[in-house]
């Protein structure tokens, strides 16, 4: 996203991707209300509408028999009020189909960075390895926008603070059937969460557990983790049986971290790379995406004309480390006073006073929906194409 919107102000990019395509299923599927409202301002929205994607209007929780509307996206001020599910191979395959449009923007798949290149202090460049050998690539400025296990953060030696994670996601499908539910749903069971995203057909289902859980996971069977699921799930019991062995279950990892400092000479980290997310809330997305705006916006004319400095770099995080630290104090209190309690509960929990709260009094949806779909200090594209 940021070398489209930087390659949009005439700016040299290369991108760097260390696959050779962006089939990747561990990101999760959320376009938000905010990213939507940027495709409009790039004149992009209708577009990216024509792409197959499932449009999400508001999010249920179920509690057992028990259901509580969380969050209504039908009242916010952007054009589409709606979370848009779309798997993010499209969209950055549609990202990159339009970037591809400006003449200053390359894209090399299959270049995974590896190392930086340093001259005295100064981060001048980055190490990559290719089919074909080798690469450096020298550049004014290299950012690190390479998710939560970032290479480029690490060599830079930028201080990261573990914020702590108490969970980790199983990851596996689930065939969509004529009859199921319409929309994404939170499942509560006793002792049990899991997240389905509606993926046409098939449920990417996101089942939680305890960090470092898995281990044992495995060795009780996988018996016992399809009936976990059914109970968790009811609707899902006549399809578990899909899941025929471990292959089918990945694990998926979560952090919740963040850099002291975003930047050095020559070097800016962004997304989950400045500030790991966790899946809760599903925001993660939209937070990269909104860091990658205002990136743009604070260093396009300065990379054009080649003179970025500390200063510049130190203004991006200035401008995004409060909303990314506002929205990781949000999950942390969901795992800590929701996500532990459902761990701990032998039985079918019934639905928090917060969730019957949301689900007597419309009006109040709109607060989650504020926070999940738009988020902390939204950005918007600045300038116009050059
Ligand atoms: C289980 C789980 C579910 C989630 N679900 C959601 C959700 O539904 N909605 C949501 O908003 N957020 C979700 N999140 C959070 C979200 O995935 C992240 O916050 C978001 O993807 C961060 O975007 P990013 O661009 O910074 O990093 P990433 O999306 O991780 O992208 C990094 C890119 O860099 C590439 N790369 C990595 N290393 C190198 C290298 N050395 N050289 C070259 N390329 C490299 C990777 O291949 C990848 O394409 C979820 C997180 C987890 C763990």
């Amino acid at each position: 996203m940021l070398g489209f919107l930087l390659a949009r102000k005439g700016v040299e990019v290369i991108v760097l991707e260390k696959h050779k395509d962006f089939l990747r299923d561990f990101r999760g599927d959320t376009i938000h209300p905010s990213t939507l409202e940027l495709m409009y301002e790039l004149g992009l929205l209708e577009a990216f509408l024509r792409q197959p994607h499932q449009e999400v209007r508001q999010v249920e929780v179920h509690f057992g028999t028990e259901k509580a509307t969380i969050a209504d996206f039908s009242h916010l001020p952007t054009h589409c009020k709606f979370i848009a599910f779309m798997p993010q191979w499209d969209f950055l395959n549609f990202i990159s189909t339009h970037a591809r449009h400006c003449a200053s923007f390359r894209l090399r798949m299959e270049a995974e960075v590896t190392d930086l290149l340093f001259e005295n202090e100064r981060i001048v460049g980055v190490r990559a390895t290719t089919p074909q050998g080798e690469l450096e690539v020298r550049a004014d400025l290299v950012v690190g926008a390479d998710g939560r296990s970032s290479t480029v953060r690490e060599r830079a030696d930028l201080e990261v603070m573990d914020l702590g994670a108490p969970i980790d996601v199983l990851w596996f499908g689930l065939s969509r059937r004529p009859g199921d539910p319409e929309q994404a749903f939170g499942y509560v069971g006793a002792g049990q969460f899991m997240v389905l995203l509606d993926r046409g057909d098939h449920w990417q289902c996101g089942y939680v557990i305890r960090k470092g859980g898995f281990e044992q996971k495995r060795q009780r069977g996988l018996e016992e983790l399809r009936a976990d699921v059914s109970r968790c799930a009811p609707f899902l019991q006549d399809r578990v049986a899909e899941l025929k062995d471990w292959n089918a279950v990945r694990l998926l990892t979560v952090k919740v971290d963040r850099l002291r400092r975003w930047y050095r000479d020559g070097l800016l980290c962004i997304g989950d790379s400045a500030h790991a997310m966790s899946p809760v809330g599903g925001v993660g997305i939209n937070l990269a995406i909104q860091d990658a705006v205002a990136t743009a916006n604070i260093l396009g004319e300065k990379l054009r004309e080649g003179r970025v400095e500390l200063n510049n770099l130190r203004a991006v995080q200035h401008r995004r480390e409060r909303p990314a630290h506002l929205t990781q104090r949000a999950q942390i209190f969901i795992h800590e006073h929701f996500l532990e309690r459902v761990f701990k509960a032998n039985e079918q929990m019934s639905s928090p006073l917060p969730a019957r709260l949301l689900e007597e009094f419309p009006l109040l949806r709109r607060i989650p929906a504020r926070m999940i779909g738009i988020g902390f200090r939204p950005e918007h594209v600045l300038s116009a194409k050059t």
